[in-house]
Parts: structure tokens; C-alpha cells; sequence
């Protein structure tokens, strides 16, 4: 008898090898979801949000009582660190070190640790110096109908391949979108910046009902902050795939351009409903992200 081997399996996502204590802690009340749920959800969608995760300097909020606790914004290591979880030394503030992972181990230390929120650089370990991405982060004001958003996020990309680069979208998880470029990390961080803020402030400056550039609330009632501050050294903007510590357990959701529209809003996607929307998935709505990183133009 011929026995047919066995189908060869799926290519497996890794299983991570950390011990969760209290796995049925609550993180998310409303929707049951527990550190055993979020560890889970990472470990599914671990090939997709490793790029943005892993080796970078990350910030990290920590909610050791769920969504409805006590929060913590750490950009610092603290004593008891989950073992998969690296220090890294800032080479410009050494002796107070940042954290950092490197596999789905330290995502998942990162979930013992009770972060909810992972907010890395716009670097990785390799160059502190020079980012490999850029943030347009598009923050309305109280008021502004989600398409107007959505046509800041438009222009951005736009204005962005204009200058030679790839852009790309995702929910914010919160209330708006962030307009995302990768980058060969060539120009230095006050270049990057000053390239988002001169971006920023043109755009407010052709339509100054709609954008504003600078952070000041009084001003922002009806427009959208075109926030560039996150491409600055040490900034951070939360990462995709990851998601928010707050009602709802929205996920920053990286979007196809084309799915951008009224019905799917900055909080659409979610720990409950993304896995069902990643299976579905025909491609990677961020495909060709990593290869199409190009180097920021000086000028440009
Ligand atoms: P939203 O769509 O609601 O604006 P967001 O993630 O873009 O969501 P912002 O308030 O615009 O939120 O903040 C941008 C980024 O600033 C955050 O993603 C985070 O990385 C960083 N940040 C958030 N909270 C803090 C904090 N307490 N201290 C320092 N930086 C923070
Ligand atoms: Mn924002
Ligand atoms: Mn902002």
C-alpha cells in the first residue's frame, strides 16, 4: 500500500515561545479580548507587522490593568524587562536605554509586558540617523467630514510622488489617517523634517480653510493638522498592524489607496475584524512597500 504523504502544511507563522502569566487578563472590557487574544492576533499577523516592529527604538504604552487602567508612555527600559525584549543604546543619550525586539518572542514579551501600543521610530538600530520612513500624520480638527480627510491624505501622496517618493495609507486607529513613505536612509533626520514641514506648510498655506501646520488647537476647529512632527529624532508614530489601547480596539490598519471612502473610518478596522479581513486579502494592501523605498532627493 502506497500511503499518500500528507499535504505539505501552510507556511506556518513561528510560534512564539514566551510565557504569559495571567493570559485571561482583559485588555479590551468591551470586546473580552485578553492578553492571550492580542498575543495571539500578533502571532498571526506576524509576517506583516515585523517590518514595522522589529529592530527600531520603540515607545510603548502600557496599560498593566487593560484599556481601562492606569497607562504608561515609556520610551525607556525599566527593571524586570521581559527577557525577549532588548535594550538598545541611544548613541546620542548612552546610559538610559531604549527598547527594542528582534523576533515574535519580544513582540510577545512586549504583550507580557502589558504594552497595548507599540510606537516605534521612524529608524532602525542599523542607522539611528537616517530614517527609513516618513509619517504624514493627518489629524481633523472637530468637525471635518472624513472625506475632507481623506483628500489631505490624496494630496499628500501627490505632493509625496512628486518628490520622488512611494506613499502609502493607514488608519490611525484613533481619528485620522497616517500617510506613510518608505525610504533608503540617506538624508539625515533635520532633512527629513524640514522636507515634511515644508510639505506641510505648503499645503496649508494653498488652502488655508482646509490644513493647518502648526499645533495649536484654537486654530485647528474645521481643519486638519497636517502633524510632520513625527519626523523628527526620537519621534514616534504608532505602528501598523498595531493596535490602540483604546474602546473599540481599533487597529492602525494599513488600506489600498482605492478603499479609502466614507464607510471605512480612521477606527473601522479592529482586533475583532481584521483577521477576517486579512484572510480575504487578495493581496498586501501595502505590496511593494519595502522595494519601493527611495532615497529623499535633496532640493526635492
Ligand atoms: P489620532 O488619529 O487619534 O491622531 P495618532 O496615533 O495619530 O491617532 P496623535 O495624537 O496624532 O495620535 O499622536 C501621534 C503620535 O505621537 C502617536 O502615534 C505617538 O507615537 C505619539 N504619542 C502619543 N502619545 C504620546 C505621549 N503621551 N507622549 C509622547 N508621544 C506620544
Ligand atoms: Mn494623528
Ligand atoms: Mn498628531
Amino acid at each position: 500500500i502506497v500511503r499518500e504523504t500528507p499535504a505539505e502544511p501552510a507556511p506556518k507563522t513561528p510560534r512564539p515561545n514566551v510565557t504569559l502569566t495571567h493570559p485571561d487578563r482583559v485588555y479590551w472590557p468591551e470586546q473580552g479580548i485578553t492578553k492571550e487574544g492580542l498575543a495571539d492576533y500578533y502571532t498571526q499577523v506576524w509576517r506583516r507587522v515585523a517590518p514595522f516592529v522589529v529592530n527600531r527604538p520603540l515607545a510603548l504604552l502600557r496599560c498593566p490593568d487593560g484599556i481601562d487602567g492606569q497607562k504608561f508612555f515609556q520610551k525607556h527600559a525599566w527593571k524586570g524587562l521581559n527577557r525577549n525584549i532588548r535594550l538598545v543604546e541611544d548613541p546620542k543619550d548612552p546610559g538610559d536605554p531604549l527598547i527594542a525586539i528582534e523576533d515574535l518572542d519580544g513582540l510577545i514579551g512586549l504583550v507580557q509586558s502589558a504594552a497595548l501600543e507599540i510606537h516605534p521610530w521612524g529608524a532602525t538600530l542599523e542607522d539611528w540617523e537616517r530614517p527609513d520612513m516618513i509619517t504624514m500624520d493627518l489629524d481633523p480638527g472637530e468637525g471635518v467630514p472624513w472625506q475632507r480627510v481623506i483628500d489631505g491624505a490624496l494630496e499628500l501622496r501627490q505632493r509625496l510622488q512628486s518628490a520622488g517618493l512611494a506613499a502609502f495609507v493607514k488608519t490611525s486607529g484613533g481619528k485620522g489617517l497616517h500617510v506613510v513613505s518608505p525610504l533608503k536612509p540617506h538624508a539625515a533626520w533635520p532633512e527629513v523634517k524640514a522636507f515634511t514641514k515644508a510639505m506641510a506648510e505648503a499645503m496649508a498655506a494653498d488652502a488655508p480653510d482646509h490644513y493647518v501646520a502648526t499645533i495649536s488647537k484654537a486654530k485647528r476647529k474645521g481643519k486638519i493638522l497636517i502633524d510632520y512632527l513625527r519626523n523628527q529624532r526620537g519621534a514616534t508614530a504608532v505602528a501598523a498592524y498595531c493596535p490602540r489601547a483604546r474602546p473599540g480596539a481599533a487597529v492602525s490598519t494599513p488600506l489600498e489607496w482605492d478603499e479609502l471612502s466614507p464607510e471605512i473610518g480612521p477606527d473601522h478596522f479592529t482586533l475583532d475584524n481584521l483577521p477576517t479581513r486579512l484572510a480575504a486579502l487578495r493581496r498586501d494592501p501595502w505590496e511593494g512597500y519595502l522595494a519601493a523605498a527611495a532615497p529623499l532627493k535633496p532640493g526635492k
